[in-house]
């Protein structure tokens, strides 16, 4: 069953359409009620010290809101080391026993939902959740949550408008056409939340058994496995294949910037993330680490992103979408818990089964 879905983003609506193949399908998302204004923020609290932040989104964003915060708060250097988020996964496992960072920001749920089963967050409560939009899926729904939505994307595909010879594809069938060999970039799905979520997009619109059988047709179309998940925009813009699958807000700012790209979505509906935020836990700085929470749950905060061409939808009550109709789009009803409490099984699949086997050709 499918239905197509308005989601105004002021994120009001994440109605979905729910799969029938998909192999565990969540709870549509709920309508969110009409926006209200989150309530005022208080003075900001005089801290001094140093937060250490994983940033998972693009750098120009990560570095426009160490600026901000640091605005706001005068003490605070904020240090941030921009990781895709599954070498943030690794990185904050292999440092479980001493850990480096204070917070992890943004890069899909799926990986939070991950980190969260490996004992790799600290439960917080913010009382900014109280103004996010849809709590049943923007929240972890725990009476201690572990993370929280902080954006909201839908995947794409951009393809280069300056080759003629390729339609821009319309469905995931288009994508493994014999005339698409050699012509995809898509980044790896060990490194890249946004390939993660293109896998497992794949796994419930197909179905596992059919969609490890799709995806091995798919990988023998990729000429490349970028590391993270917004460059192959930038792979197919300038020319070195004609399509890319990517967030469509990474699309849009490419576009923006002067590249020849067309964006299409699979009829079929399309994945999408919910760009998540948690506290690491035994964090050092865990003071800033929960006022950087708090900040980031903020509405004014979330508007920022357009200014450091972060165009995602926004997950805070009262929070104007920078480009509402990247989520008017038909999204499939993608299960997180699902994809993230089997991102490392899934991943390991790929890896051995079919990346491994694409790199060798
Ligand atoms: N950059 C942007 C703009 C994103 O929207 C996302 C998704 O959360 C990411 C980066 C995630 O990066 P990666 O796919 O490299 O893990």
């Amino acid at each position: 069953m499918r239905s197509k879905l308005m989601l105004t983003l002021a994120l009001v609506a994440l109605v979905v359409v729910a799969l029938a193949c998909a192999p565990a399908p969540a709870p549509a998302p709920t309508a969110a009620p009409a926006t209200a204004a989150p309530k005022p923020t208080e003075a900001p609290k005089q801290l001094k010290g140093e937060l250490n932040l994983l940033c998972t989104p693009q750098q120009i964003w990560c570095e426009g809101m160490k600026k901000e915060f640091e605005a706001k708060y005068p003490g605070v250097t904020v240090n941030f080391v921009r990781l895709s988020s599954g070498e943030s996964l690794t990185r904050l496992r292999n440092e479980k026993a001493n850990p480096q960072f204070d917070i992890w920001w943004g890069g899909p749920i799926d990986s939070f939902i991950a980190a969260k089963k490996e004992g790799l967050l600290e439960p917080y409560k913010s009382p900014g959740h109280a103004n996010i939009i849809d709590p049943k899926l923007m929240l972890d729904n725990d009476p201690n949550p572990q993370w929280v939505g902080i954006y909201v994307g839908s995947l794409g595909f951009a393809t280069n408008t300056k080759q003629t010879a390729i339609k821009a594809p319309e469905s995931l069938d288009d994508l493994i056409k014999p005339e698409l060999k050699g012509q995809i970039v898509i980044a790896h799905p060990a490194s890249s939340g946004t390939s993660y979520t293109f896998l497992c997009t794949v796994l419930q619109v197909k179905g596992e058994q059919a969609g490890w059988e799709y995806m091995k047709k798919f990988a023998a179309n990729v000429l490349m496995w970028t590391k993270s998940g917004a460059a192959p925009a930038q792979n197919v813009g300038k020319g070195e294949a004609a399509v890319g699958v990517v967030f469509s807000h990474d699309i849009v700012a490419e576009m923006e910037r002067g590249l020849p790209l067309k964006m299409t979505f699979p009829v079929e509906g399309t994945g999408y993330e919910i760009g998540g935020m948690g506290i690491v836990k035994g964090a050092k700085n865990m003071e800033i680490a929960k006022a950087w929470y708090d900040w980031a749950l903020e509405a004014k905060t979330q508007e920022l992103g357009k200014k450091y061409t972060a165009y995602q939808g926004l997950t805070i009550k009262g929070a104007q979408p920078p480009k509402p109709e990247l989520l008017q789009v038909k999204l499939i009803n993608y299960n997180f818990d699902y994809c993230g409490s089997n991102k490392k099984a899934f991943v390991d699949k790929f890896s051995n089964e079919i990346a491994a086997a694409s790199l060798a050709k």
